[in-house]
Parts: C-alpha cells; sequence; structure tokens
C-alpha cells in the first residue's frame, strides 16, 4: 500500500482521477495532509472521498516510541515505522526504528530528522552507523517526521517546526532521489512551505553526489563532515574518506558554492584520543584553515559529545583551553569559525543513541 505522504500535488491529482474529482481537489488534499491532520478529519472534502484514500493508502505518521526532554528544552524522538523490505513489502518483522530532534533556538525551532533507518557510512564515532543500513526512508516518511512534530508542537508555548536540518541517521546523499523529493514536498508554497534556506544536509562527503545536489540549485545549505585536516587522519575515523579525497571534497564543495552562492558549512567535531588531541592541536588548525581558505566557507566546531565511542579507543572532548585555541588558530588563518553550542546533552543527545540504546535493550 503506498504512503499518502509520498505524494506531490501532481500525484495526487492522477490517482484522484478514478474519483473524476475536480482538480482543486488535490490542492485542498495536499494542503491539508501537510497540515499533519487525520485523512478522515479533512473538513472541505467530501467523505467519500476521504474513506476512499483511509481505504487505499497508509495514512499512518510514525509511531512515538520514547520521547526525552532535556534541561535546555531539546526534544528527542524514538519513532517507529512498520519494517519494509527492497520491494516496499511490509511484514511482521520488528519496526524499523528512527530519532529526530527538536531544537529551540532564538530564531525558531529546528528540527534533525533521519533521512535512512541505519546508515552505511560506518563512521567511528557515530551510533547511527553501528549495525549498517537497514533501508533508505521515502520522502513521506522523512516528511511525516517533520508533521508528527508539528502535530505535538504548535500550541503558543511550544512552535511548529521552522527550520529543519538532514542531519539525523542516515547519509542523505545515500538515499538521493528520495532526500531530494523530501526536499521539493517540505518547500512546497502549497505544503509546510518551509524556505530552502531554513534547511540544511549534512553529509559524509559523497563528491559526485554533493556536485549532482549542486546542479540541482535549490538554495539549501550544504554541511560537509570534515573532521579531520588531511587525508590520512580523516580516513581512520570516516571510511568515505577512503573513496574521496579531501582536495576532491573541497573542490566539490566549491563547485556548490559556485552553482548556488551558499556559503559552504564544514563540520568539524574536536576529539582527543587517549588523552591527547587527535584532530585538535594548533598546527593542525593551521593545516584545516588552509584548505578551505579562498571561498566562501565556515568551519562549524563541535566538542565531541562525550557518549560518543569508537571500538578500540575511547575519543573524548578536548579542554576548553584546547579547543579555544583551534578555533583561534582557524580565525587567525583567515577562516571564519565559530563553536556550536552542545544541545541536549544531559539525554542521549547524540545521533543514534537512542535507537542504539533502545535495541541493545530489547
Ligand atoms: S555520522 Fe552520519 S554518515 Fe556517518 S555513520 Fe553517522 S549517520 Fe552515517
Amino acid at each position: 500500500m503506498r504512503y499518502i505522504y509520498d505524494l506531490t500535488m501532481e500525484e495526487l491529482q492522477t490517482t484522484l482521477m478514478p474519483l473524476n474529482a475536480p482538480k482543486f481537489r488535490a490542492g485542498q488534499i495536499f494542503t491539508a495532509l501537510h497540515q499533519g491532520g487525520p485523512v478522515v478529519e479533512i473538513s472541505n472534502v467530501p467523505k467519500d472521498m476521504r474513506t476512499w484514500l483511509a481505504e487505499n493508502f497508509n495514512c499512518d505518521l510514525p509511531e512515538i516510541i520514547t520521547e526525552q526532554v532535556s534541561r535546555d528544552g531539546t526534544k528527542k524522538y524514538l519513532l517507529a515505522y512498520r519494517h519494509r523490505d527492497d520491494q516496499g513489502q511490509t511484514g511482521d518483522a520488528q519496526p524499523d526504528l528512527i530519532e529526530c530532534v527538536l531544537l529551540n533556538q532564538n530564531y525558531g525551532n529546528t528540527l534533525c530528522v533521519s533521512t535512512q533507518v541505519g546508515c552505511r557510512m560506518g563512521c567511528r564515532f557515530c551510533a547511527s552507523g553501528k549495525n549498517g543500513l537497514v533501508r533508505n526512508l521515502t520522502a513521506g516518511e522523512i516528511l511525516a517526521e517533520v508533521l508528527l512534530i508539528n502535530r505535538l508542537n504548535t500550541t503558543p508555548a511550544a512552535r511548529g517546526v521552522t527550520n529543519i536540518v538532514l542531519m539525523g541517521s542516515g547519509e542523505p546523499l545515500d538515499n538521493y532521489d528520495n532526500v531530494m523529493k523530501f526536499l521539493r514536498l517540505v518547500t512546497a508554497p502549497t505544503g509546510i512551505n518551509i524556505s530552502a534556506r531554513n534547511i540544511s544536509l549534512s553529509t559524509s562527503g559523497l563528491v559526485p553526489q554533493i556536485k549532482k545536489f549542486a546542479d540541482e540549485n535549490m538554495q539549501v545549505n550544504l554541511c560537509i563532515s570534515m573532521h579531520a585536516p588531511n587525508d590520512e587522519l580523516r580516513q581512520q575515523i570516516m571510511p568515505v574518506a577512503k573513496r574521496y579525497t579531501i582536495r576532491e571534497l573541497v573542490d566539490a564543495a566549491k563547485y556548490y558554492f559556485e552553482k548556488t552562492h551558499r556559503r559552504v558549512i564544514f563540520e568539524y567535531s574536536l576529539m582527543m584520543k587517549d588523552g591527547v588531541p587527535f584532530n585538535c592541536a594548533v598546527n593542525q588548525a593551521r593545516e584545516l584553515a588552509n584548505l578551505v581558505r579562498g571561498f566562501p566557507a565556515h568551519i562549524n566546531l563541535i566538542n565531541l559529545n562525550p557518549l560518543h565511542f569508537d571500538s578500540n579507543a575511547v575519543l573524548t572532548p578536548p579542554s576548553r583551553e584546547i579547543a579555544m585555541a583551534f578555533m583561534d588558530a582557524v580565525i587567525k588563518s583567515g577562516v571564519s569559525c565559530t563553536m556550536r553550542k552542545n544541545k541536549g546533552d544531559d539525554i542521549d543527545g547524540a545521533c543514534g543513541q537512542l535507537r542504539l540504546r533502545h535495541m541493545e535493550q530489547n
């Protein structure tokens, strides 16, 4: 059974043809669906049409398994979708679990969404990739994360989603077609209508897909997980670095800027290994700055969440002094750089932690 939230307005129009529905019905249904209410309650559409949709499509939003609320107001949700195999068939298998995180910021509410169940990229500091990829989410399933959180957070005290980051479990560009369709759905003027400039897509660095994404010219912010200033170090923590060099990655980032005129953000988690700087020494800050200087790029430093780990060694965050010295050295080398404030670190705030913990306990 098809998932109703996968449908674009044009696809809805085609779907309604056997019912001889006037064209405007598709628009009414599309808008109402994106407001997140149940299909059977779309009041401006005839009852028999609502019933037909409910009987012929899967109209369920994901189920909430767990909700955690941090001291700073960050909310983390563990969500379940029915399992589907590669042919799209559902069965009795365990549900597919994903996470999303709602962060309150002074400029709005940012929802960090997942794009895949699990992830095949295997970054050593990430819990999401620990058990590999289970499956891609469809465009509608990614959208439904936003719709569900909007439904839960639209009181005057809790605003709905205004910004989106594709930074939850999964490599968005490894699920390219579904993610592109999601971006078109979520920015549709007759739907939630979130501006592309309020959306950030984070990639581990799939070079060909970054260039293809640039050619879509969507005005979405591109974030690249860099985490090391050279290939040798990056290969130790990100298997994708064995496929594409840092030079190729930076060239793809420049191409993205040339096509979209959007400043590219390089994410860089500061890590200590066995008590000494792994990627956060001052000379590594200069090496990093040298790589990205010369085009509008920004380095976003992240103090490694203490719950991150790899299998051989504990990676820990550096002291504030080491972190500030790193940031200073990047700025003095002529590159824009800021430190991201950790949010939700009193809950399972790091990507994949909540899902992994749930899977280990059940
Ligand atoms: S950091 Fe992102 S790309 Fe890497 S394993 Fe985790 S979810 Fe996948």
